[in-house]
């Protein structure tokens, strides 16, 4: 292998085709870093080893552009001979045998995210934003601040379009909203973003990245060179610690947010007013007003404290107050994120299906009293205690689905004994109409009944929007009755 001395401070302009590059998953990040890599002339392998009709899809296109793929189970068992870079996908956990193969023999490893940074125009900014949850509802937010105060937004990431993809877009834009998962900052090194935000830190995806340590340090990855702003949570001392250990360009400064009165240099709220006292010049004295509690949609105290963190963002970059309120009012929030299915005998039925871990569900919970919860599915290594003890005394009952549930009846005892739970143990196609006939069982005129899983759903289903098109076709047949 030839080691190349560009590599390390490669940019758009350097020889890329010198370069011998191997892509490791075909998936969507995969595919844009090899399609990207093709067309700036570089040598381009792609293995995965998956073979499913996607798969070979994606294995045709890149063919005919000129890449080399190999797919099918043993594809990735070795590094290919003369690999000079790998560029490797999310999902690939720091164990497999072809990336122990590359560090062995010093070929540095990149995320997708990684190669953007290095293809990007210097001078369009990047506001970065990561966290345990909340992360795709903040960057909708914060795209639609930017775009009202008129800039051409390309919002990419985890979700989305691949960064790659939009950094090598002819179109150009004005600043890029980017959502980034711990994976993907796991393998990111020079990324040096203009302003960059946590929102949270929870445990999740433990068994991923072997600890909440190392978790966490991938999270802080997304301070490192920051010009302009740290954005970080006031009630999440973890996300004020990684600022504090970040090495940050001279000038960036830390901007908290918070549900509360904000000190200077913070966002946060003031009788029921979303206020900016960090990007005003007089901060000492006064605060600008951005939005009213009302245009934050829905407005759960969770996502209030999101619609902030996306305002620090925008503001950072001088978006004025008004785009920031317009933008919120242009916000429309996702399905399977707190969405109201139906309201039926006075109860209402809430699908957070997106609420896959202890931390996303216990701030649905707490939107909610009281309230009928309908959790379970894959637990990822989680624990249930505090969430529980968290949420006992706003508990009508409970009700549990999936493989795991038992880990979260076991808590429930431990911290709610006198909670009614009832667990569903069916896993068929009516296994969600048993469930709603329970919750709505236990539910009184007033009550809420929230799915909010704290787990993953892929035992029961497909991903969490089936999981969530589940219940609201069950709720649907319910009201039906
Ligand atoms: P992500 O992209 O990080 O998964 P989403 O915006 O899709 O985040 O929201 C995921 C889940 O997390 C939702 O179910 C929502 O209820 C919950 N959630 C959203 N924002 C927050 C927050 N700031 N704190 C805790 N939970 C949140």
């Amino acid at each position: 292998m030839r080691v190349l001395e560009w590599l390390e401070q490669a940019d758009r302009g350097s020889p890329w085709g010198e370069l011998s590059v191997v892509v490791a998953g075909i998936g969507v990040s995969g595919f844009a870093a090899a399609d990207a890599l093709v067309q700036l002339g570089a040598t381009v392998t792609v293995v995965d080893e998956s073979d499913g009709d996607a798969q070979r899809e994606r294995a045709t296109i890149l063919e005919i552009l000129g890449a080399t793929v190999r797919l099918g189970p043993g594809a990735s068992a070795e590094l290919p001979g003369g690999a000079q870079l790998v560029v490797v996908s999310p999902g690939w956990r720091p164990t497999a045998p072809l990336l122990v193969a590359a560090e062995k023999a010093g070929v540095p490893i990149w995320g997708e995210v990684e190669l953007a940074w290095r293809l990007r125009d210097p001078s369009t900014p990047w506001l970065a934003l990561t966290g345990t949850n909340g992360k795709t509802t903040t960057v909708r937010m914060l795209s639609q601040m930017l775009q009202a105060s008129g800039l051409r937004v390309g919002a990419a990431g985890n979700v989305g379009d691949p960064i790659v993809s939009a950094v090598m877009d002819p179109a150009g834009y004005d600043v890029f909203a980017v959502e980034l998962s711990s994976f993907q900052l796991h393998w990111t090194h020079s990324l040096a973003v203009r302003s960059a935000a946590v929102l949270n830190v929870a445990p999740d995806h433990l068994d991923w990245h072997g600890s909440l340590d190392a978790y966490t340090a991938d999270k802080g990855r997304i301070y490192q060179g920051v010009e302009t702003a740290c954005v970080y949570n006031v009630a999440d001392p973890e996300t004020e610690r990684l600022v504090r250990d970040a090495e940050v360009t001279e000038g960036a400064r830390a901007i908290g947010f918070t549900l509360g009165i904000p000190s200077v240099g913070m966002l946060g709220v003031v009788d029921d007013i979303l206020v900016d006292r960090a990007f005003v010049a007089e901060r000492q004295t006064s605060a600008a007003e951005l939005a009213s509690v009302d245009d934050v949609r829905p407005a759960a105290p969770h996502n209030v404290a999101n619609a902030l963190a996306a305002a620090a963002l925008a503001r950072s970059i001088g978006v004025p107050a008004v785009a920031v309120r317009d933008g919120l009012r242009g916000f429309e929030p996702e399905d399977h994120r707190i969405s109201t299915v139906a309201t039926v005998g006075g109860v209402d039925y809430v699908d957070d299906s997106k609420a896959t871990n202890a931390h996303a569900a216990a701030a649905s919970l707490a939107a909610y009293e009281p309230v009928v919860w309908i959790a379970g599915g894959l637990a990822k290594g989680a624990s249930f205690d505090e969430l529980v003890s968290g949420a006992r005394d706003r508990l009508r009952g409970v009700v549990l689905i999936g493989a795991d549930r038992n880990l979260i009846s076991e808590a429930l005892a431990r911290h709610a004994p006198n909670v009614p739970v009832i667990e569903v143990a069916d896993t068929d196609n009516m296994a969600m109409d048993r469930v709603v006939q329970e919750a709505a069982r236990l539910a009184q005129p007033g009550d809420t009944v929230l799915l909010a899983p704290a787990c993953a759903s892929m035992d029961m289903f497909a991903n969490y929007v089936r999981r969530g098109e589940a219940f609201a076709a069950a709720v649907h047949r319910h009201d039906g009755r």
